[in-house]
């Protein structure tokens, strides 16, 4: 009887014990559920990775989209004088040529079709017009401020009709806002040259409408367009 009761002891020891391991086991088992808990975390981290490049994206698309193409189609019309060309009397893709000098510009081209209608300039990017008048060389030619990658620059439209403009000097445009028609060619709105929009970028806010100048040291004072055109 005495060997018996000892066994039963025993027996009651062994199911405490185990009891007392599953019962931790039981307590443990919320810890190891909040595992899965920290990963969702990461994985939830994770997938903000996605939406913090589609805000990158926004903010480069943005960037595109803080300028407008003063005339439709832009890249296709640079077909005489790209930025940094250059010119001279000799040399030039334009004849006759009275420049000489490295073009600071673009010079978009009036195609065939608009030779004769008239050919909308629209504001490249936001900023106060500095300018707008007659200038030898251009005919019409405005100028404005603007930011563009976070650095100042002023922007020069050549050979536009002055009296077509229905802003004035002080405004503050927006991009893709009308400033004036293209000049007609040959005329007084151009100075005698085709009829194209010479589009220069000048870094820094003071104004600057020099078509050429005559080193490449000048020239790095000034943007290439084509960075911002389509
Ligand atoms: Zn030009």
């Amino acid at each position: 009887m005495k060997k018996k009761a000892y066994i039963l002891v025993i027996i009651g020891l062994v199911t405490l014990v185990v009891a007392g391991f599953l019962y931790v086991k039981k307590v443990e088992a919320p810890v190891n559920n909040s595992q899965p808990t920290t990963e969702n975390l990461q994985q939830a981290t994770s997938n903000l990775q996605p939406i913090t490049d589609n805000n990158k994206n926004a903010a480069n698309n943005s960037q595109k989209q803080e300028t407008v193409d003063p005339l439709d189609n832009a890249l296709s019309r640079i077909t005489k004088k790209p930025f940094g060309i250059y010119v001279n009397p000799g040399n030039s893709p334009v004849n006759p040529e009275r420049f000489t000098g490295y073009h600071s510009a673009v010079d978009l081209e009036a195609t065939t079709e608009e030779q004769n209608i008239n050919v909308p300039v629209r504001i490249f990017c936001d900023g106060k017009l500095l300018a707008a008048r007659n200038a030898s060389g251009y005919g019409g030619v405005a100028v404005q401020s603007c930011t563009l990658d976070d650095q100042s620059v002023t922007v020069v439209y050549g050979h536009i009709n002055l009296k077509s403009m229905n802003v004035k000097v002080g405004d503050v445009l927006q991009a893709g806002d009308f400033l004036a028609n293209l000049g007609a060619g040959f005329s007084n709105e151009t100075d005698g040259e085709r009829k194209h929009l010479h589009l220069g970028i000048h870094k820094g806010s003071d104004i600057n409408i020099l078509g050429y100048v005559q080193s490449k040291n000048e020239l790095s004072a000034w943007i290439d367009p084509t960075k911002y055109l389509d």
